[in-house]
């Protein structure tokens, strides 16, 4: 069978791994981790820095299809084997930079985003303080994930703050939009240019982290709608093959795309119970060239984020929920705030006793 050579081994490496293992694919997975969560369900693993260039020609040399778990790929070291890779290289180029990423999504797919301007020194960002109202946020335009890498620019306190000590590197300054709900669309196409859509999720951040994903989202259909039109518009601009996260705000009247993952989502995760085909088995049917049908979900789902400790107590408590649908990424070291596994349900009153259980044994 064909081989899919996947660059990371995390847990979306892992479901992916998982998703393309039951279709008869063979699965390698590059990581510096031994026995990185998506190592330990491939066939095989090599342990090796994500830009190192031998390695790379190694996975490549072993497989038909290359494909990627997170943005932070060397683009130069894939470069080289672009012929391999459904994606493109240029998708990781665009999705790699918030700065690049943010203009293509306003410039090219023509859909809004919060305002911003791109900072290079402290008095670049002086001089920006009045053209960006505040509040507002400082982020690195690149290697940022669970809000590392971000300042609140809230207040002139704030601004005096940043001068004193300023960040180094290139950075964007964004206005914080006064959004209701986070929201996120998975979206891809698939061998025919045709595009697909999963249901979207409403998502609840704690400490920057997603906690909570709930789909379908409550929306107006006219909400919907746009937000669909939007990931047709972003999807059909990237040419896109593989699934692309969509994370966007909305309010009573606007709707922004907040930023996007050129790889399933964390928030996508409840597609594994919850719709005909998951978020990663669309992934590798759209790298292999394969069609898909229309998503559907059968019924409301709540996925829940184990963190750090709170995994422990799931494990111990999973026997007295059959409603659970456990998942467990394997590693090896427990931190605070790591992603540790997650937990989807699947229908209202297996939703509320889930909402109950995160209340009494959530990580405070
Ligand atoms: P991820 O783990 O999703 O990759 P990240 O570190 O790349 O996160 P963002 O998604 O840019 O960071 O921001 C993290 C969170 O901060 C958002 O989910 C949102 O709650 C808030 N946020 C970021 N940018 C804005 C903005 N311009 N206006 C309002 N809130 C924002
Ligand atoms: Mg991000
Ligand atoms: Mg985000």
């Amino acid at each position: 069978p064909a081989t899919i050579g996947i660059i990371g081994g995390g847990q979306l490496g892992q479901m992916m791994a998982l998703s393309a293992k039951v279709m008869g694919y063979k699965v390698g997975v590059l990581d510096p981790t031994k026995d990185a969560p998506a190592g330990q369900v491939a066939d095989f693993q090599i342990v090796a820095a994500y830009d190192d260039q031998d390695a790379i020609d190694t996975l490549a040399a072993r497989s038909d299809v290359l494909t990627y778990e997170f943005e932070n790929v060397d683009v130069n070291a894939l470069a080289k084997h672009a012929d391999l890779v459904p994606q493109g290289t240029k998708l990781l180029e665009i999705t790699s930079n918030r700065l690049t990423e943010k203009t293509f999504i306003r410039d090219v797919a023509k859909v809004p985003v919060a305002q911003f301007m791109a900072i290079h020194s402290a008095k670049e960002f002086a001089d920006a303080i009045g053209r960006i109202t505040l509040p507002a946020i400082l982020k690195t335009v690149s290697g940022g994930y669970d809000g590392h890498g971000q300042w609140s620019v809230d207040s002139e306190a704030d601004v005096a703050a940043l001068l004193a000590d300023f960040p180094a590197g290139t950075l964007i300054l964004e206005q914080r939009v006064p959004f209701k709900k986070e929201l996120s669309i998975m979206v891809t196409r698939d061998a025919n240019g045709q595009v697909v859509f999963w249901p979207i999720a409403e998502n609840v951040h704690v400490n920057h982290i997603l906690k909570t994903s709930f789909a379908p989202a409550v929306l107006s259909a006219a909400d919907t709608a746009k937000i669909q039109q939007i990931a047709a518009s972003i999807a059909n601009s990237l040419v896109l093959r593989g699934v692309l996260g969509i994370e966007l705000f909305v309010s009573d009247d606007h709707v922004w795309v907040n930023e996007l993952a050129p790889r399933p989502h964390n928030s996508g995760h409840y597609t594994i119970e919850a719709t005909n085909i998951s978020q990663f088995e669309g992934h590798i049917r759209s790298i292999t060239g394969l069609s898909l049908p229309e998503i559907t979900a059968q019924a409301p789902a709540l996925m829940l984020n184990l963190l750090g400790d709170e995994m422990q107590q799931a494990r111990e408590d999973f026997v007295n929920h059959p409603e659970w649908h456990f998942h467990d990424y394997g590693k090896a070291a427990i931190k605070r705030d790591r992603k540790m596994g997650h937990l989807t349900v699947i229908g209202e009153e297996n939703i509320q006793k889930l909402d109950e259980w995160s209340q009494t044994h959530g990580q405070r």
